[in-house]
């Protein structure tokens, strides 16, 4: 049974609400017109360019591979959908979940603190994209030890730091593994079966099928 359940939810909002002044002021720091999953990023310098440490594309594959190996470490189970409040404990991370009444902030992971913050008024579905994807940011600066810098630095017009591509690339590997995906695309699973088995939304079922060349 998942732990995303009620119980669990009550019980991680009420730890956040315990530790509130920790939590909140961090929300007011980042104010309710904050972007989802903002970071302080630096205004992208066009002189700068050469000087990435970290280009788009270099982050996708480091993403692919860091998933694997956190898969191993953190969730070597076949089975699914993956519970990122079992991969939070194992990985010994604080998660904070609280009720942000404000729909574009899904999540936030801090920097040095093992603490990853979660809007608990997010679908399920958003709720297990969202912590993979925090979590993929605490994978690449605690484990792998890869400066902030070379992750919130904006390496497309569309503002999607090199860091961001990593943690959204990561959190679709982890969920959805390479192998189950493609065997279950032979078996012709449509993505709304594969949105149910991986408890993500279609959306980013299709992503992980565009990504791996499973769709035009
Ligand atoms: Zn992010």
């Amino acid at each position: 049974m998942s732990s995303l359940n009620r119980a669990n939810l009550v019980q991680r909002v009420f730890m956040a609400l315990r530790r509130g002044g920790e939590g909140m002021s961090f929300i007011e720091r980042l104010g309710l017109n904050a972007k989802a999953d903002d970071h302080p990023v630096a205004e992208p310098d066009a002189s700068d360019q050469k000087q990435l440490e970290r280009t788009y594309d270099d982050a996708l594959k480091e993403a692919r591979k860091d998933a694997r190996e956190a898969r191993r470490l953190y969730w070597p189970e076949e089975f699914y959908p993956v519970d990122m409040l079992d991969v939070a404990q194992r990985a010994k991370l604080v998660v904070m979940i609280a009720a942000i009444e404000d729909p574009n902030f899904a999540g936030y992971y801090e920097r040095g603190t093992d603490t990853i913050y979660v809007n608990a008024l997010s679908t399920p579905q958003r709720l297990r994209t969202t912590m993979a994807h925090e979590f993929a940011h605490w994978f690449d600066a605690e484990v792998k030890g890869r400066p902030a810098d070379s992750s919130e630095r904006r390496v497309r017009r569309d503002c999607t730091t090199a860091g961001d591509a990593y943690a959204d690339e990561f959190a679709l590997c982890f969920l959805m593994p390479e192998d189950f995906v493609r065997k279950a695309r032979r078996e012709h699973a449509t993505i709304n079966f594969l949105a149910d088995t991986f408890g993500v939304s279609a959306e980013s079922v299709f992503n992980r099928l565009y990504s791996l060349r499973l769709v035009d």
